[in-house]
């Protein structure tokens, strides 16, 4: 009988990907190294979206919990998109800065791509910079400054010692900082990946054959029971707003959950494991430059 059949008879309890614990205990970890290398976080936040104003407090947080110095410069929505680049050359310049996020999403007239190659890479702890996606083609031994979710999403899956080799991966998204990334973080750890998106057609035909399905796309109630194997791995990497203010992902919570044998919930899942990830980079960039001659 095939394993998917043995699921049906004996369903093992669904487990939860527990983002916000293993968070914590990750941004702990790197207190020794935080101390020894001292590094320092600069955030460069233009406008008041409040989602950002949200993130960027989480990040500070985050900094104080591990011991990372953190400073954040803010800007209007009126800045030109010279200035803000120029404010970037300074902090590249500055040698008591290791670290520099520039807060997305950004004024329509500033086209993120230029920002974000104005960053210096070895600074780039977000990940977001050509220089770092680009090693990461190569092989998990490249990912020095792997962007921060896929980078998160991985090392959740690693806690709760869930293969990944052999093992068939569908990622829902394809933006160049969550779905593209990680679905080549997987494939460099030997997992068969199928990456979907908008043109997919019949998106639950590719869902429904996922050991491991993570969805990266910002739609609430996209993915739905009958769009999962039973048994399988859900990570949820999407944020919404409900009508009434709550927080939810993409994945129908309540009903994936009954199917799936381990799930991440929203909030406590993707987002938190993120700035954990961010925090890591963080220290990991300033140890690369410290020990430069
Ligand atoms: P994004 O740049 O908007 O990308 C969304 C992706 O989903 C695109 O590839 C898009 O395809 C695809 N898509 C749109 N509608 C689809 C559909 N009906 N079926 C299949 N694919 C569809 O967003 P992102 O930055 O990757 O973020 C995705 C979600 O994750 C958002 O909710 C964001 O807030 C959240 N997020 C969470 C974290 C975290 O830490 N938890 C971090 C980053 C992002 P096209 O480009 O072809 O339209």
């Amino acid at each position: 009988m095939a394993l998917d059949g043995l699921f049906f008879i004996f369903p093992s309890p669904m487990k939860i990907l527990d983002g916000k614990a293993l968070s914590e205990e990750l941004i702990d970890s790197a207190k020794d190294e935080a101390t020894k290398w001292k590094p320092k976080l600069a955030v460069i936040l233009v406008g008041e979206n409040p989602a950002s104003l949200v993130y960027i407090k989480n990040k500070k947080k985050a900094c104080e919990r591990a011991g990372i110095e953190y400073e954040e410069r803010r800007f209007p929505d009126t800045i030109t998109q010279d200035q803000l680049i120029s404010e970037i050359e300074k902090i590249n310049t500055d040698d008591g800065i290791s670290g520099l996020i520039v807060q997305l999403p950004l004024p329509e007239h500033i086209q993120v791509p230029l920002v974000i190659r104005a960053i210096d890479p070895k600074k780039d702890v977000d990940g977001f910079h050509a220089y770092n996606l680009g090693k990461i083609f190569l092989s998990p031994d490249f990912e020095d400054l792997p962007p921060a979710t896929p980078s998160g999403i991985i090392r959740l899956l690693d806690h709760y010692d869930i293969p990944i080799r052999g093992q068939e991966a569908v990622v829902v998204g394809h933006s160049n900082h969550v779905g593209k990334p990680v679905s080549i973080m997987l494939l460099n750890r030997n997992a068969t990946v199928t990456t979907c998106h908008i043109h997919t057609k019949d998106l639950k035909s590719h869902t429904k054959r996922a050991d491991i399905l993570i969805v990266a796309v910002g739609k609430a109630g996209l993915i739905t029971a009958d769009m999962v194997k039973k048994g399988a791995v859900v990570v949820d990497v999407g944020i919404n707003r409900t009508e009434d203010g709550k927080l939810c992902g993409d994945v129908d919570f309540e009903n994936v959950s009954k199917k799936a044998s381990f799930i991440s919930p929203v909030p406590g899942g993707v987002g938190p494991m993120t700035v954990a990830a961010l925090i890591l980079n963080t220290v990991h960039a300033a140890k690369r430059q410290n020990l430069k001659p």
